[in-house]
């Protein structure tokens, strides 16, 4: 499967929606990006929705026009459940059908533009919920710069352990604590041990951290004890959104060895409510390529494909507030910018090596990327990273510091693509506030 260009990424398109023709606009036609919503503080159904402009498309409605026959209309009937599983077990060619169609019916000058003005919803009317059942979560940690910045934090002689440049090292995580973007979190409580302690004390987690990461929605699965090839990897994969996948760090210190992360890491994460398709993406994709000084992939991590167009340039900022900043009027505070693109491990490698002994995905199964951090002190993904283990706090805004997040934070992630010769695509927020 090669992802092509195809008129549906052409930059000069123009939707009748004119918010979305702003130049800045996160979601203009070239995107379309999913999510499942509803009219804010109704008892409505959750169905199936597209972005242009500062509206959402209710695909419900679309449906309920029957406005085509066979395969297009199946797939707007898909969209209008309240979970977008069914649409995306359909696969690579009815995901594209309906974004060309729907390309088709948001043009300016669509003859579908009478029909359609009543299935639009303000963006600023509705409430979100996770677009789909997320039966299995994984989390990978898949940025070399976060792998080594973390692991000089505990073995400064020895940061990148030897299997890091072999395979994609991920865990599986917890899918039910995933929830969209807007809500509140609980600081975890648990077992800490202090270096010098002789016993742990149990109390609330006091490293509170996020992980800037990217999100990834697999579309159509594989059969148990098939493996899907990295060739194919790319037809799975239905979409992306921006993540951010909560850490305790001082619980984790303590319970990681020897099976790695478990309740520091299962009390909460944060997805942006949209998906950003697959094929949206098309223009931003990139070469991969290896350091020639580092192992290269082995045969089944490697194909023409990956190393042409295997890399994804999604860049990711992540931003926080105080309540006190919030009082005072204080714009968040910026804390790091990274992009995808520097990821070590591709989402296809992801993929293949999930799947490389048998293990079957299921449609709506989820990917966290892991922290994503670039080179520079500006780019990085985690406090962790950013106040050197809690030995550097950072300032804010107002005078106040922090080397791990407080009661009443907020933390804002999004993520956005662009390029010379494409349109703008914004992804939305994924943003959560530390309970007070
Ligand atoms: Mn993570």
């Amino acid at each position: 499967m090669m992802l092509e260009r195809n008129e549906t990424h052409d930059p000069a398109l123009k939707s009748w929606v004119d918010s979305a023709n702003q130049p800045d606009c996160d979601f203009p036609i070239q995107n379309l990006p999913f999510a499942v919503l509803r009219r804010k503080g109704s008892n409505e159904s959750f169905r199936g929705a597209v972005a242009i402009g500062d509206q959402a498309l209710d695909l419900a409605a679309v449906a309920a026009l029957e406005l085509y026959d066979g395969e297009l209309q199946h797939s707007l009937e898909a969209c209008a459940q309240p979970a977008l599983n069914h649409f995306m077990s359909l696969g690579a060619e009815r995901w594209h059908e309906l974004r060309l169609e729907l390309s088709r019916m948001l043009r300016k000058d669509s003859p579908r533009q009478a029909a359609l003005g009543g299935c639009l919803i303000p963006l600023d009317q509705v409430e979100y919920r996770v677009p789909c059942r997320i039966g299995d979560y994984t989390d990978f940690y898949t940025s070399i710069h976060h792998a080594t910045n973390v692991g000089r934090l505990f073995r400064p002689d020895n940061p990148l352990l030897p299997n890091y440049q072999w395979i994609p090292i991920g865990y599986h995580g917890r899918s039910s604590s995933i929830e969209v973007s807007g809500h509140e979190l609980r600081r975890p409580w648990g077992q800490t041990k202090a270096p010098d302690a002789e016993q742990p004390s149990f109390g609330p987690c006091k490293r509170l951290d996020y992980e800037l990461e990217v999100g990834i929605y697999i579309g159509t699965g594989n059969a148990l004890g098939e493996a899907i090839p990295i060739e194919q990897a790319e037809s799975h994969v239905f979409g992306y959104c921006v993540f951010n996948d909560w850490s305790a760090r001082d619980l984790q210190a303590w319970e990681y060895v020897p099976l790695g992360p478990f309740l520091a890491k299962n009390f909460a994460s944060t997805i942006s409510p949209w998906i950003v398709t697959q094929e949206a993406l098309i223009p931003f994709r990139r070469p991969w390529s290896r350091d020639p000084a580092d192992p290269q992939p082995v045969d089944y991590l490697d194909s023409e494909q990956n190393r042409a167009q295997g890399a994804l340039d999604i860049r990711l900022e992540v931003a926080m507030d105080t309540r006190a900043m919030r009082e005072q009027g204080l714009a968040p505070q910026r804390l790091g910018r990274s992009s995808f693109v520097d990821s070590y491990w591709t989402t296809a490698q992801m993929v293949a090596h999930h799947t490389v002994n048998g293990c079957n995905l299921q449609p709506g199964d989820f990917f966290g990327s892991g922290t994503q951090s670039g080179a520079s002190d500006d780019a990085l993904g985690s406090l962790l990273e950013l106040t050197r283990g809690g030995k550097q706090p950072i300032e804010l805004p107002g005078g106040e510091t922090r080397t791990f997040l407080e009661d009443g934070d907020r933390v804002i992630m999004r993520a956005w693509c662009e390029a010379e010769d494409a349109r703008h695509i914004g992804f939305g927020n994924a943003e959560a506030t530390v309970r007070d």
